[in-house]
């Protein structure tokens, strides 16, 4: 009885006892990506401010142990953690949503996310993948987004492209930002990597594989300026940062790095998805 209770401890560890990643916890100084768009995460968990005169949008919160990294970064940046009005999420696995529950506490700002990742932000807890023995703090979800739907905060407009599959209310955003006198069109794109995802026999979700399909399609098609993405390792902003410090134009703007991006992640997904079949066959 008692070794099962310590077992049961075990399999319920909370997000903030989890071994993670050095990169994750990793602080990183924050810095000016294009326009008013700023990147606050970590080394490699990516966190984003968008600013405007009348109210900031934050877009995920990274790990319960890295919040005080991001708010410091907002701080240092010279922006108000109370000019957070909204908080948005690319999608409900732990290392983007453990922190927003105290971040959304300490803005009082608004959180919108989709349906289908509501029940998961607000129980804390997905129920497969690799994270699925994770728990971390429920947030409320204050508003849900549907497909295409634009919210705002100050002078801030975001919309909402569902791209599920990675998770299955996996939500990329999009937003303009002008720089130079020119408009650019943002992206923060929803994870499209398996990462440990069963698309055999899911029966958590069964349309998995139709969804990773039909979002890979949907993002290959679209058009950004700038990429972005919730980890730093899929687009290495350090790297850019430190060769617009040496000069010349932004690299952030990269008008062919999406689809750059989406050629590797879908030929990831066929390799995986070939891999996961031949092994459900043995
Ligand atoms: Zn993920």
């Amino acid at each position: 009885m008692r070794f099962l209770a310590a077992f049961a401890a075990l399999a319920f560890a909370s997000a903030a006892q989890a071994a993670v990643p050095a990169d994750w916890t990793t602080p990183q100084a924050p810095f000016r990506i294009v326009g008013n768009t700023y990147y606050v995460g970590t080394k490699d968990l990516a966190v984003y401010l968008i600013t405007s005169p009348k109210g900031d949008v934050l877009i995920d919160g990274a790990l319960v142990q890295t919040v005080p990294q991001i708010e410091k970064n907002i701080a240092a940046l010279g922006f108000k953690l109370s000019d957070i009005k909204l908080i948005l999420n690319t999608h409900a696995h732990y290392d983007h949503a453990a922190g927003i529950a105290q971040i959304k506490k300490d803005t009082g700002a608004r959180f919108d996310a989709s349906a289908a990742d509501k029940p998961i932000l607000e129980t804390g807890s997905i129920s497969f993948g690799p994270t699925k023995d994770v728990h971390y703090p429920p947030v409320k979800v204050d508003h849900v987004v549907k497909d295409g739907e634009t919210v705002s905060a100050g002078d801030v407009h975001l919309t909402a492209h569902l791209t599920p599959g990675h998770t299955p209310g996996c939500t990329s955003w999009t937003w303009n930002e002008t720089e130079g006198g020119k408009t650019y069109r943002v992206i923060d794109i929803c994870s499209v990597s398996v990462a440990g995802n069963p698309l055999m026999n899911n029966k958590a979700y069964p349309g998995i594989v139709e969804d990773y399909r039909t979002s890979i399609a949907k993002l290959k098609a679209m058009h950004a300026d700038v990429f972005l993405a919730p980890h730093a390792q899929f687009y290495d902003p350090q790297a850019k940062e430190a060769a617009r410090k040496a000069g010349g134009p932004n690299p952030f703007i990269a008008p062919a790095a999406l689809q750059t991006f989406m050629a590797k992640a879908e030929a990831a997904f066929d390799a995986e998805l070939a891999r996961q079949e031949a092994a459900a066959k043995h």
